[in-house]
């Protein structure tokens, strides 16, 4: 039986799509930007067939015909899990902070050489020896839900992104991983203004020559949210001042 499809607009051309996790409450909400007939969009969930079974018939209810842009706000599986199926040559273009890119071998490609150092870790720290091995074990069930990809364009915060209609700032908030980045929303609407309304640095392009279309000042752009959060986790839609 097919999975009921979350999809919600929460704000103009911006549409929250609740995907699948086997952790914490059993969700993780990614956000799609629509741009005409190109989408893009912010997380992606695990590598999972319902999970991608979802973001596909999401992008086809909102009339897409590519997905242009996969950011990633950091590297872990409910994030990040998708981003080898959904990015890659002739797909999306993959965002992500610089600090993230040196994590995803560690964790995800060369697997056995960190369960072997989180379980001398756990030992060393006293753990008793099959709780520390059930433990050490556990990045490899996860790793299961991660198709990693290398980025297109590694961040280093502060750019302008463009996401559907919006332009937003890549903020870096590092804490809950090295290269953890938000995206604010400023409200940039005026052709005039959006170059001009933060100190912007471009993106660098690390395996594609083509330039980003950050910052493109061609059209009014709706604001985001005022004074609202779009979350990962928690929090829905309707925390949103003004949003339905
Ligand atoms: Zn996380």
């Amino acid at each position: 039986m097919a999975i009921e499809l979350a999809l919600s607009e929460v704000a103009a051309g911006v549409f929250e799509l609740r995907l699948p996790i086997p952790f914490e409450d059993g969700l993780v909400n990614v956000f799609l930007f629509r741009a005409g007939s190109e989408v893009d969009l912010l997380d992606c969930g695990m590598s999972s067939e319902d999970s991608l079974e979802a973001i596909q018939r999401a992008l086809e209810q909102l009339g897409a015909r590519r997905l242009r842009r996969l950011v990633v706000t950091h590297i872990h599986p409910d994030h990040y899990g998708a981003a080898g199926v959904l990015a890659g040559p002739g797909r999306a273009d993959l965002y992500m902070h610089r600090l993230e890119v040196p994590l995803v071998h560690p964790r995800y490609v060369e697997l056995e050489h960190l369960i072997e150092e989180v379980k001398r870790y756990l030992l060393v720290n006293g753990v008793p020896d099959e709780e520390a091995e059930v433990l050490s074990n556990s990045q490899r069930a996860l790793s299961q839900l991660v198709t990693p990809a290398d980025p297109s364009v590694q961040l280093d915060g502060a750019e302008l992104i463009e996401m559907g209609d919006h332009v937003l700032k890549v903020e870096w908030t590092p804490g809950h991983s090295p290269g953890h980045i938000c995206l604010f929303d400023g409200g940039v609407r005026a052709r005039t203004s959006t170059r001009s309304a933060w100190p912007s640095r471009k993106a660098s392009r690390t395996s594609r020559p083509s330039r980003s279309k950050a910052a493109s000042p061609s059209r009014s752009r709706p604001s985001l949210c005022a004074g609202g959060c779009l979350s990962s986790h928690e929090f829905r839609g309707p925390a949103l001042a003004g949003s339905p």
